[in-house]
């Protein structure tokens, strides 16, 4: 194979070189234990230091004492979910949540309902837009947790979180945010945002993967999901991941110190990719808001073909890219976000997520649009759904 162009970075990045070089040392130098009381160990509780530091600067929390390191999103947002609803169970019973969640966020939440939760999953619009109107219509006294994803993982549609939080505020229930696809992409302050708890993970902004965290607003109150050690401040117990930990403090260091210049990047890669598919090939649909959605992410639906068939054909080609999101490719299921939007399973089987990130060139862009539109053109030769047969 001689050309490859990795378009999927909305499923994991690649560990930037000024990571690797952070995480490095801890591997063999500064192997200690962070919670050991000799020199060891309080060289590596600096790095975990140096790291919390970092992580609470980006999203301008107000302590340090607010960012709890995890395993990374998934677990964030099971701690977060479960660990506040179990908090504040005394108060209420009631969860909200939107349709078009992570599965870290739905299954959770699934999970709840099967211990006596009720969970409310609000609907979206045809570009994937929580209506604030609606949120409110939920809300109800026994409201504990309202949880909103900031962007989302397959379409990159923005929500207004802002305006959400305020809406949960007024019924005093907590507010959660999935940020693990916004983290780089959009400013992220917790305190302008008013969130209560937000999560993180590093794989998805080239750090590495298998480490994230959780926000918590001081006073907020949350329950363990991890029992174990005195680590993290007696909230999650097990030894800390030192150098994944420190690779995710310079993840997210570099992610907001280059936001600006990174998503201008992405944007004219992003726009000269559409404006290219929508002059080169027919029949298609862009998925997501048109203005509120972040650069990075692109989800084209194909009519008349499979997601699958495309993205094996490009793969044959070096060319990767997802269909709806990693996470449902093994499946057959429509993917629920599309569905939530209202677009048609047949047509959300063709749907193709195209991920830019910061390494990609417009050389790449026009290997990818010259091998695509063959790529269509023969899989709709031999699709049965024709053309004329849509008539
Ligand atoms: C990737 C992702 C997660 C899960 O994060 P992991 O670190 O892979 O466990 C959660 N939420 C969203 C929106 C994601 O894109």
């Amino acid at each position: 194979m001689e050309r490859r162009v990795y378009l999927d970075n909305a499923a994991t990045t690649f560990v930037s070189q000024e990571v690797l070089d952070e995480m490095l040392p801890c591997f063999n130098i500064k192997f200690g234990n962070p919670n050991s009381l000799h020199s060891f160990g309080r060289e590596a509780a600096a790095v975990v230091d140096t790291a919390r530091d970092r992580v609470a600067k980006a999203i301008n929390a107000k302590s340090v004492g607010e960012i709890y390191f995890t395993s990374g999103g998934t677990e964030a947002d099971n701690w977060a979910i479960k660990g506040i609803a179990h908090a504040y169970a005394n108060k209420g019973k009631h969860i909200i949540t939107s349709s078009i969640e992570h599965h870290a966020i739905l299954d959770s939440c699934m999970a709840l309902e099967k211990e006596g939760f009720e969970v409310t999953y609000l609907p979206v619009d045809k570009y994937g837009m929580v209506q604030v109107e609606d949120l409110k219509k939920a809300m109800r006294d026994d409201t504990v947790l309202v949880s909103i994803m900031v962007v989302n993982n397959e379409v990159g549609t923005i929500q207004n979180i802002k305006e959400l939080a305020k809406v949960a505020h007024e019924k005093n229930a907590v507010f959660h945010a999935d940020a693990v696809q916004a983290v780089g992409a959009v400013k992220l302050d917790v305190q302008d945002l008013g969130v209560d708890a937000m999560s993180m993970s590093a794989h998805k902004i080239y750090g590495p993967k298998g480490c994230g965290a959780l926000y918590v607003r001081s006073g907020v109150r949350i329950n363990n999901l991890m029992n174990g050690g005195a680590q993290e401040r007696a909230k999650r117990g097990g030894t800390s991941n030192v150098p994944a930990i420190a690779g995710f403090g310079k993840a997210i260091e570099i992610a907001t110190r280059d936001l600006d210049k990174n998503q201008k990047i992405l944007k004219d890669l992003r726009d000269y990719f559409e404006s290219q598919i929508k002059a080169n090939i027919k029949h298609i649909h862009i998925n997501g808001h048109p203005t509120q959605r972040i650069n990075g992410t692109l989800s084209v639906t194909f009519e008349m073909i499979e997601g699958e068939s495309i993205l094996m054909s490009l793969d044959l080609e070096g060319i990767a890219v997802s269909t709806a999101s990693a996470c449902t490719s093994l499946s057959l299921q429509p993917s629920h976000v599309l569905r939530a939007m209202g677009v048609p399973d047949e047509i959300a089987h063709g749907t193709i997520r195209f991920s830019f990130g910061k390494n990609i060139t417009k050389d790449d862009i026009d290997y990818t649009i010259k091998t695509l539109v063959k790529v269509v053109k023969k899989l709709r030769a031999i699709s049965p759904i024709t053309e004329t047969g849509r008539n």
